[in-house]
């Protein structure tokens, strides 16, 4: 397992990532990202303390490796997993989604059931096995990028339109060593921090388009590969006074480019189905337990956003008013509601081929969808509860710097039982969480990162279980009492 300092050294490995044209040398270091780089260093530096090795540490056949690796067989496995998620969420207060155990939880269902992939192509289920063991005694970081691009997604989008080819990452070529691959692929959050990324589709891919089918994992400092961050939040923040979270939690995003990228066969893991390329994260408890983790991560954001809301109204002394104390306890029964929500996937858990298990899927996609149709809302409430604090406060935190102007603002603007600074610093946390563009990129990332809303609907549409509903219907109508 590495160290936060193990894990540092091998993210200089090269890596070629774009802030515009600028072309960043070393990510731990630059300026946008070398806060950002030191909490993911501090996930791992704490995840192997001594006071959490209990929890986060599991051992198999004398191999030691992060629990978020774990393939889980039975319900306390899945207890683990959860405090191991939920651990790792407090320490970034749920506003890194893609952390450390994100994609391990892919891929240690993806490897539950290698006659999956052998079945699809011999041999492949053992490689992927040989690969989420190397990838667990590595204690790798990884990003997923499934998503292809914007507006290039509908059949025959592959054809050259006026000599421009379709940006989407297809295969370009084969031989006996490999693939060789080629486009862009989305969005590879955390990418810029991690040492390699999953490549895959978790949207359909029409008949026809069999090169983009491709799955495979690809180490991020490969030659070829290149990872085009959007604007860094962490490059604007300033102090981290005025923006706590925008300074060290910008877990970036980024578009990722393969230009002639040779991966060789042990990597690949689908090539040319368009049937199983999305299909494999829902025949195995990859999505599930991922999403899981996604689960767990948010109610520990929401635990921060409703203690902000609380703060807030103390502050702004509106929290004793009946009308407000509602609004609160609207908000602390949302958040109850998630917990347990969240919970109840581990109690009623399903089995899986093999003798794994896997969250209660209905119960999870449920939490997502009340995750991604609930955030926007909640920040709402939060941002009306705040009122216009963050705009009668000065500019920045420059006002301590000069004694006398200090003094004047320690002098207007602190409340008898208030300090102007606890009330400043309260404040900007609370604009970092609602406004900023860190704010903004947090909206867009809760609406979307498990895919669009319309998605959400329809996996909790298929595992409704209608035919028991209807039963419901149908066993009150077979009653003859209404003809009486
Ligand atoms: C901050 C952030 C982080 C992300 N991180 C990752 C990541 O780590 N890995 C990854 O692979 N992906 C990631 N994503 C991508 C995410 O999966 C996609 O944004 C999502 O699937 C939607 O795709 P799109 O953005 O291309 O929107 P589009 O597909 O272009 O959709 C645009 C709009 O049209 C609507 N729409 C489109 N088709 C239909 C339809 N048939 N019916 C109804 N409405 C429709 C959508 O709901 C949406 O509102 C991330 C996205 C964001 C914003």
């Amino acid at each position: 397992m590495l160290t936060g300092n193990q894990y540092l050294d091998s993210i200089r490995d090269g890596r070629r990532v774009y802030i515009g044209k600028e072309l960043v040398k070393d990510v731990t270091t630059h300026p946008a990202f070398s806060k950002g780089a030191e909490t993911i260093a501090s996930i791992y530096e704490r995840k192997a303390a001594s006071e959490n090795r209990d929890v986060m540490v599991s051992e198999e056949g004398g191999e030691e490796f992060s629990t978020y690796y774990l393939q889980p067989k039975s319900r306390e496995d899945l207890e683990r997993r959860y405090e191991t998620h939920r651990l790792i969420a407090s320490w970034t207060q749920g506003f890194m989604g893609r952390s450390p155990d994100n994609f391990p939880s892919y891929l240690s269902g993806l490897a539950t059931q290698p006659k999956l992939f052998n079945d699809l192509r011999q041999g492949t289920g053992d490689l992927l096995q040989s690969y989420y063991r190397k990838a667990r005694r590595e204690d790798l970081y990884m990003s997923h990028a499934v998503t292809n691009p914007q507006g290039s997604r509908r059949a025959g989008d592959e054809m050259d339109v006026a000599g421009i080819v379709s940006p989407t990452l297809r295969v370009v070529g084969e031989d006996d060593e490999g693939v060789t691959i080629n486009g862009l692929k989305m969005i590879g959050t955390g990418s810029v921090y991690c040492h390699e990324t999953w490549v895959g589709n978790l949207q359909p891919v029409p008949p026809g388009q069999e090169a983009e089918t491709i799955t495979c994992a690809v180490p991020l400092n490969m030659e070829g590969v290149s990872i085009w961050s959007r604007k860094p939040y962490e490059l604007s923040s300033g102090r981290e006074f005025d923006a706590p979270l925008s300074a060290r939690y910008d877990e970036t995003d980024a578009a990722i480019l393969f230009e002639n990228v040779k991966i060789p066969w042990e990597r690949v893991f689908l090539h040319n189905n368009v049937e199983m390329t999305r299909e494999i994260y829902f025949r195995t408890p990859g999505h599930s337990l991922a999403n899981h983790q996604a689960n767990i991560r948010f109610v520990e954001k929401l635990r921060l956003i409703v203690g902000v809301a609380h703060k807030l109204t103390e502050s702004n002394k509106a929290g004793s008013i009946p009308a407000v104390k509602s609004t609160l306890g609207k908000l602390a029964a949302q958040l109850a509601s998630l917990e347990g929500m969240v919970r109840g996937q581990i109690f009623d858990c399903e089995k899986m081929p093999g003798g794994f298990v896997t969250v209660n899927r209905r119960f999870m996609y449920a939490a997502l969808h009340w995750c991604s149709n609930n955030h926007s809302k909640i920040c709402d409430v939060v941002r009306e509860l705040m009122g216009g604090g963050p705009i009668q406060m000065p500019a920045d935190s420059s006002v301590m710097d000069d004694p006398e102007i200090y003094k004047k603002f320690q002098t207007y603007w602190s409340l008898p039982d208030q300090d102007a600074k606890e009330r400043m610093k309260l404040i900007r946390l609370a604009w970092d969480i609602l406004g900023t563009e860190f704010a903004g990129r947090h909206m867009l990332y809760e609406k979307f990162y498990a895919g669009p809303g319309f998605v959400m609907d329809l996996y909790s549409y298929q595992l409704a279980g209608w035919d028991a509903l209807d039963k419901v219907v149908d066993d009150l109508m077979a009653g003859d009492n209404h003809s009486k």
